[in-house]
């Protein structure tokens, strides 16, 4: 690897410190917009999730368009390479709906596009070099905005390189446009050992007949499902909301995976729950619900830390931050807000 593979497109397109929010474009799918009961995204918790707000203006010093630092661990243009055993590849920088709490805002929705031949082929050529890598997340963007072929194509090439890797389709098309998940994909992606699909569900509203019928077809196919939910102010941060989030997934076999704590992306503290405020909910569910249908309480910590367990990497609460063990045994700080 030379220094080059370092500095990608998507590198120069960060701007340095404080960053306009609108630059994550406003998009949604006509049947995500149909579960809003209101368009007004301060009285409904699925407007909430894609009308901006012009608290999104209001960027803090220490957030970012990079918060868990994606760009520093970019080993080709679409390759991120964070975790030993585990890549990222983006794929598409498009969704089907922008989550106004989007974390990867240096990415999202900023024209890239589908990952080209050349782009796939300078990742290939670094995970043929680099056999610690396992497995697989494919992300974006939603990876679910590429045809059934170029996704064919992406897995295919992908396992060309080591038909063991285990390959984790990470996407929200499921919630924002279940019928998006056809028989036809269900069975490409059922037809390759070792492929997972990682969905994105925060409010129970979100898990409706055409959700669950999703469900059906990637269970039936043989595509184990996870989802990963976003602990967010006002709209599924009470217990009796989480709790039906979860019974109703599991009621429609998706295991719940990651319960995140917000990312401190430019534009996002309006979505953010103190710390304490979600311990003490993992704590009641944990009262309230089964092991099937608890999720880990975690977060990615600020600056490319990486993932952890707050509940048990949490040691101690100061005035102004959270202090917590990051996975190389130090000491890292997500700060106290009011
Ligand atoms: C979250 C993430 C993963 C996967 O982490 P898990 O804890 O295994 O879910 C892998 N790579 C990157 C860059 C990530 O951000």
């Amino acid at each position: 690897m030379n220094d080059s593979c370092l500095e990608p497109d998507i590198g120069e397109q960060i701007v340095q410190g404080v960053e306009p929010v609108s630059r994550l474009p406003y998009g949604v799918s006509r049947y995500y917009a149909g579960l809003a009961q209101s368009d007004d995204p301060r009285a409904d918790p699925i407007a909430a999730q894609f009308v901006p707000t012009e608290n999104e203006l209001i960027v803090l010093p220490y957030e970012s368009s990079d918060p868990i630092g994606d760009t520093r661990y970019l080993v080709t243009d679409r390759l991120v390479h964070h975790y030993p055993d585990r890549a990222l590849l983006l794929v598409s920088d498009r969704c089907a709906t922008y989550c106004r709490h989007c974390f990867r805002r240096h990415f999202t929705g900023h024209g890239g596009g589908r990952i080209t031949e050349e782009q796939l082929e300078a990742a290939c050529a670094y995970l043929r070099r680099t056999p610690a890598i396992q497995e697989l997340l494919l992300s974006g963007g939603d990876p679910l905005m590429l045809s059934d072929q170029d996704l064919q194509w992406v897995i295919e090439k992908l396992l060309a390189v080591n038909d063991g890797y285990i390959i984790r389709v990470c996407t929200r098309m499921p919630v924002v446009l279940p019928t998006r998940v056809t028989e036809e994909l269900a069975r490409m992606l059922g037809s390759h050992d070792g492929i997972w699909m990682v969905i994105h569900a925060n409010h129970p509203r979100e898990l409706t007949e055409s959700f669950q019928e999703a469900m059906r077809l990637l269970v039936h196919a043989g595509v184990p499902v996870l989802n990963q939910a976003v602990l967010l102010r006002g709209i599924n941060d009470d217990t009796d909301t989480m709790e039906a989030l979860l019974r109703g997934l599991i009621h429609a076999r998706v295991k719940p995976y990651y319960l995140f704590q917000g990312d401190l992306a430019a534009g996002t503290s309006h979505f953010r729950v103190p710390m304490e405020n979600g311990i003490q909910l993992m704590q009641e569910l944990r009262r309230r619900l089964s092991g099937i249908a608890l999720p880990t309480y975690a977060v990615d910590l600020p600056g490319g830390a990486g993932k952890v367990p707050i509940e048990s990497s949490i040691i101690r609460i100061e005035k102004e931050a959270y202090v917590l063990r990051g996975a190389d045994g130090r000491e890292y700080r997500y700060p106290r807000e009011s």
